[in-house]
């Protein structure tokens, strides 16, 4: 299955000249809600990833996303593995799971993305789930921006990973792109202007 392609023909990588949120430019940009406008794809993304967390024969209880990103994703996720679903979200800057979602003592949960950038509202998610007794067991994300090592790639983690390295990541591909500081940029050289096509994801 051509990753890449999948989310080429939804619009959800782009090409072109584009202004990351980290400030930097780029040539490419995911936008990765994109992708899951259509359920099919979305299905159709989560069965595959589900076949690599089959194939690694870690059981899971429960999928917990954190909101907003991962909710679409997790949601799949779950109905391609039939496993039970939750989310976290931020009140006041905090994540918390709410809504009467309880987690059962040692339940083994996976924390699912859309994407995996540094990792940062996973991490969070997990460390909620482990504060009600779970057992956060692995991580998943369909598309990985490439700053973390997943399952099935050679890509090394580098510093700004948050993830936790003892536990897998489970991801469809490594979206690594080239970044330019602003005033480095060959793209701007050209004359051409950044563009920033919508929120952060
Ligand atoms: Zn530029």
């Amino acid at each position: 299955m051509d990753i890449k392609q999948i989310y080429m023909n939804a619009d959800a990588l782009l090409k072109g000249h584009f202004k990351l949120s980290s400030g930097n430019h780029s040539n490419y940009y995911l936008q990765s809600a994109k992708v899951l406008e259509n359920p099919k794809t979305a299905n159709l993304l989560a069965k595959q990833l589900a076949k690599q967390i089959k194939q690694s024969g870690i059981k899971i209880d429960t999928i917990c996303s954190p909101a907003l990103g991962g909710l679409i994703a997790g949601f799949a996720l779950a109905q391609a593995l039939d496993c039970r679903y939750i989310f976290a979200e931020r009140a006041d800057g905090i994540m918390t799971i709410r809504r009467g979602f309880e987690i059962k003592d040692n339940e083994q949960v996976l924390i699912c993305e859309d994407i995996i950038t540094t990792g940062g509202s996973a991490v969070e998610a997990a460390d909620v789930v482990e504060s009600l007794g779970g057992e956060v067991v692995a991580f998943a994300a369909l598309a990985n921006r490439g700053f973390c090592h997943r399952q099935e790639s050679d890509i090394k983690t580098q510093l700004n990973c948050k993830l936790p390295q003892n536990k897998p990541l489970f991801a469809l591909a490594d979206f690594t792109f080239e970044m330019y500081p602003p005033n480095e940029c060959p793209l701007c050289k050209t004359g051409s202007k950044a563009i920033k096509p919508g929120s952060r994801s």
